[in-house]
């Protein structure tokens, strides 16, 4: 085993190693040690952490209540599997994720990544309804597995190469800022609601659908957040035939957007919440939570993998909860995002490149234009950004080509949300004036 010497050697040997599918081309940072927003590279560079690890640290790196549940779990039993034996912390963790979903007696079940959760609510939906037909939304992304992929809508490389799951229709995400209609605020009447309507009419048989899946903010999309009343009238419609909704609170949930749930803002009740990414602070753990009756709906070990509902990353996730609870991150989230999103407003007003700032909670995106008239992609000044935000000491990315990804841990300190925002507008402004040349282009491609 030889320790790598600096980040050229770690990118010549990912890409001799790793499968492609399973690595970017090139990276800015090797990380080897983090703490809270902070994460220090290979050379001992410090950098401020605006993607929370993509959106994985909301109560921050190395968050140390997680360090010594970790520590004490591992030391007392790291895995037991639930096939042979009950051990208690993924029974007390299931028990407090039934205690805050926003689900009337919910059921619980375990696994290791957003992408399983979301292949198992495939599973359990169309067992309960007996219906086959998954309606998805364009732009979507639920993950990385066969029924997963199926059911995204952001990208169709994979599965033309590989196959999918039949059965599943895509509907137009209700994007105000980019309307799929092509109306504006002044002129919509909810064209995304009648468009299911009339699916309903003609393409997809309504009575035969188990269930939609939605992301209550659209992540990978760009941070698109639905105007106020889409979800209440879509459950309405699909509450007339039958459908259930699946929430993928993957990267939304956990406090992310100021509530358990982001779903919770538009005052709707899902039938399946699925969780993942920031659940186990670090650890692979996912759960779905769902009524009862759709939970029940499979036979013993319909859904189940060895290794969940592991007690190490249950402990964790308790962990991860109770800092949540002690450390009112969910009114820290409201407040800090509100904050953020004033400052990121206020750069609009001065930026021209700044076509839209949108988010709930640190949840946030910023749109890149060349033009706000056109609202034509900025994909190139993007990248650039990103790049030079690195170089300026600050973890970004950019979503769709030209949304820069804000989302730091709830528990960042204000001075370096400050900071941040502050090499975020120097990127911008360095970027704008010419200060970045065509030439780091080449490597921001890929990530
Ligand atoms: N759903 C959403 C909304 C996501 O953002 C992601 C990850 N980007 C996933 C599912 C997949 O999660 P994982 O990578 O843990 O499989």
């Amino acid at each position: 085993m030889r320790y790598p010497q600096n980040k050229e050697e770690v990118v010549e040997r990912y890409s001799r190693v790793f499968s492609k599918a399973t690595r970017v081309t090139y990276a800015p940072i090797v990380a080897v040690e983090v703490k809270n927003a902070i994460v220090r590279d290979l050379g001992g560079r410090e950098y401020i952490d605006f993607l929370s690890d993509a959106a994985v640290q909301n109560v921050g790196h190395n968050n140390p209540r997680v360090v010594n549940a970790i520590k004490e779990a591992a030391e007392r039993l790291i895995h037991f599997t639930f096939i042979y034996g009950f051990p208690v912390e993924p029974l007390l963790l299931a028990e407090k994720l039934a205690e805050i979903a926003p689900i009337d007696n919910p059921k619980v079940s375990f696994g290791l990544s957003g992408s399983d959760a979301n292949d198992g609510a495939i599973k359990f939906a169309r067992a309960y309804t007996g219906r086959r037909t998954i309606l998805s939304y364009l732009k979507s992304y639920y993950g990385s597995t066969y029924g997963a992929m199926s059911i995204t809508g952001l990208d169709f490389k994979v599965r033309s190469k590989v196959g999918e799951l039949s059965d599943v229709h895509y509907i137009p995400y209700p994007n105000c800022y980019r309307c799929p209609f092509g109306k504006e605020p002044k002129s919509c009447k909810m064209e995304c609601v009648s468009y299911i309507k009339e699916k309903f009419e003609g393409e997809v048989y309504a009575d035969g659908v188990a269930a939609l899946f939605a992301e209550p903010i659209q992540g990978d999309a760009g941070m698109v957040v639905p105007p106020e009343g889409y979800f209440k009238k879509v459950k309405k419609i699909l509450d007339e035939h039958g459908i259930l909704l699946v929430v993928d609170e993957v990267q939304s949930g956990m406090g992310r957007t100021g509530k358990w749930f982001a779903i919770e803002h538009f005052g709707v009740k899902p039938d399946i919440i699925t969780l993942a990414k920031p659940l186990g602070g670090g650890l692979p753990i996912s759960a779905i939570v769902g009524c009862s009756e759709v939970m029940d709906s499979l036979p013993p070990l319909g859904h189940a993998f060895t290794l969940s509902g592991n007690p190490l990353t249950s402990r964790a996730a308790l962990a991860v909860i109770e800092e949540i609870e002690e450390k009112d991150l969910l009114k820290r989230a409201e407040k800090l995002g509100k904050y953020t999103k004033k400052r990121l407003e206020r750069m609009k007003e001065e930026h021209e490149l700044i076509g839209d700032v949108r988010g709930l909670g640190l949840m946030l995106g910023v749109e890149l234009v060349k033009n706000r008239e056109t609202k034509e992609r900025a994909y190139e000044e993007a990248r650039k950004v990103v790049w030079r935000a690195y170089e300026l000491g600050l973890v970004l990315a950019f979503l769709q080509g030209n949304v820069l990804r804000i989302q730091p841990p709830l528990t960042i300190e204000e001075e370096l949300l400050d900071e941040g925002l502050n090499r975020l507008e120097q990127a911008i402004t360095d970027v704008e004036e010419g200060r970045v040349p065509d030439s780091v282009l080449a490597k921001v491609q890929g990530w």
